[in-house]
């Protein structure tokens, strides 16, 4: 048996216990998650500095708070997400229990990815224990130094809850909820030959696809947090020194590697030299004049990624940066001007720091361009108009949209956080994530009272009955507490005088 296939057995016998569905178990496992992040911070933190050139603060700022952020609120909300959901009745279901019940799905496998190493992995993690769930955690392989650090502490954190059960003599001989499997592609193709009852993976989309065709195979669900071109629409009456700003930290946060950088810029042919001569500005405040011997300014993952974004440049006309340093995978913070639709670059998700602009007559075309290509993770569009911001929501599609300003939206834990189409499906954060890893299973408990009622659906079936089964089904709306109380008076004299015509 594979170490993969262990891991995996380990999980579900661990989730066929019951013990990670007590709301109490589940709390510990959140709590002893937070205690992770915080007490290891710095080996986080390190790790992170290894792969990306992190800075020791932007370890929490970037990927660690958010994390605290969403346990918190998991730990504060759980009761509240994991009670029967009540909902509306009809005149049919009025006397009887009609509720949502979130369950557990069982075990659920979180595949992440290497640019926010411990964010991306550990965020869906959350989800997916608040819900009560098993885990296997696949940290990507790419970030080499966080995922030796994540498989190192994670188990000396999580399962310690409660203490091991009897026949159980060292922790690491027992079933656990949570493995973390480290390893590359051979070691997650085998992880994806299992059973799993959820998927959720976080990466590009040719690989996205991968997951869905082996988890399509055991009928798993999936969720897909995947990329995609995001647009950034600037609106010539806005602001262009704050809308530049904003987008020049949103575009050269974590060297570009973000799954909702901003990817290109679309403006007016008036605001380019503007926008370039701003985000050069920009890139000197944050980064000084030698971004590379700044502590703030990240790195290329590797020389494989480094050697892609360089390629991607060729061809397009270079108005800031372009500097680089293969042996540092060093590429400073680039804009290209008047990059053409059939550019190299504009052919795919860009994930560095390199922003063309595109230039395009006004809004029109710009929802144009974006409805013509994949539909993107996030939408960016500057404007004070909103009437302007209004329409490009009303008329384009993407996982999230955000006016004047960049990222942020996906701090906002109420918001549902994923793509569409090309850019993913499913959604988590907050609540949705507790709603994603759970099963919304319906439930209606009858009453065995009112028998008269059901009459119109037994055989023999008569047209007369018919008359009732429409009249019942067909008034479907939500009728209010005192509705639903006038209602239920109507129903008792209409079940009193049916059954009293079949006595007779
Ligand atoms: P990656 O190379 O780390 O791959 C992600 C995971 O897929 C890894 O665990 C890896 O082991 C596995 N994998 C890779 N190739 C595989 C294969 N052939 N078969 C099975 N498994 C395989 O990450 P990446 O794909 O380079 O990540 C960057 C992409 O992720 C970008 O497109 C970015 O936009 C996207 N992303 C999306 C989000 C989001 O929340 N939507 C967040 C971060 C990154």
């Amino acid at each position: 048996m594979s170490r993969e296939q262990q891991a995996v057995e380990r999980a579900r016998t661990a989730f066929l216990t019951g013990r990670s569905k007590p709301l109490d178990y589940r709390i510990g496992q959140l709590k002893a998650l937070q205690r992770c992040i915080t007490e290891r911070q710095k080996d986080i933190s390190d790790a992170l500095k290894k792969d990306l050139n992190k800075s020791e603060i932007g370890t929490p700022l970037y990927e660690t708070l958010g994390l605290e952020g969403e346990i918190m609120l998991a730990v504060n909300k759980l009761a509240q997400w994991a009670a029967p959901r009540p909902v509306e009745k009809n005149l049919l279901t009025l006397s009887d229990q009609v509720f949502i019940q979130p369950q557990p799905l069982g075990v659920v496998l979180v595949i992440g990815a290497w640019n926010y190493p411990w964010a991306v992995t550990l965020q869906p993690l959350i989800g997916v224990i608040a819900a009560g769930n098993a885990a296997i955690v696949k940290p990507s392989e790419v970030s080499v130094h966080s995922s030796k650090v994540m498989e190192e502490i994670l188990p000396l954190y999580l399962d310690k809850v409660t203490p091991p059960p009897p026949p159980c003599p060292v922790w690491s001989d027992c079933e656990r909820d949570v493995p973390v499997v480290t390893g590359g592609v051979s070691e997650t193709q085998e992880l994806l030959r299992q059973r799993f009852d959820h998927i959720v993976y976080t990466g590009n989309s040719s690989v996205g696809k991968l997951v869905m065709e082996a988890a399509a195979r055991h009928l798993t669900p999936v969720t897909l947090e995947l990329g995609g071109k995001s647009p950034c629409y600037i609106d010539k009456q806005c602001d262009i020194t704050i809308a530049c700003r904003r987008i020049t930290w949103g575009k050269f946060t974590n060297c570009g590697q973000t799954c909702i950088a901003p990817d290109y810029i679309l403006c007016e042919p008036s605001l380019q030299d503007r926008v370039v001569e701003e985000i050069r500005k920009n890139v000197k405040e944050f980064y000084s004049d030698d971004p590379k011997s700044c502590v703030d300014y990240g790195r290329i993952i590797n020389q494989r990624h480094f050697r892609r974004v360089m390629a991607l440049v060729e061809g397009s006309t270079i108005a800031l940066g372009g500097e680089n340093d293969e042996s540092l995978s060093y590429i400073a913070p680039t804009v290209l001007r008047d990059v053409k639709p059939d550019a190299k670059v504009m052919q795919e998700e860009i994930f560095g720091p390199v922003l063309p602009i595109v230039t395009v007559s006004g809004v029109d075309e710009a929802i144009r361009f974006i409805n013509e290509r994949e539909k993107p993770l996030a939408l960016y569009v500057f404007s004070p108009d909103n009437k302007l911001i209004r329409r490009i929501i009303d008329e384009t599609s993407s996982g999230g949209v955000l006016a004047n300003d960049c990222l942020v939206h996906f701090s906002v834990s109420a918001l549902p956080f994923g793509g569409v189409g090309n850019s993913g499906m499913g959604c988590y954060h907050g609540r949705h994530s507790f709603d994603q890893f759970s099963h919304l299973r319906g439930c209606l408990l009858k009453s065995l009272a009112m028998e008269g009622v059901n009459k119109m659906r037994y055989p023999p079936h008569t047209a007369k009955k018919l008359g009732w089964a429409r009249f019942f089904i067909l008034q479907q709306v939500d009728l209010g507490f005192l509705g639903r109380m006038a209602a239920l008076a109507v129903l008792a004299v209409i079940a009193a005088v049916m059954l009293q015509r079949y006595l007779q």
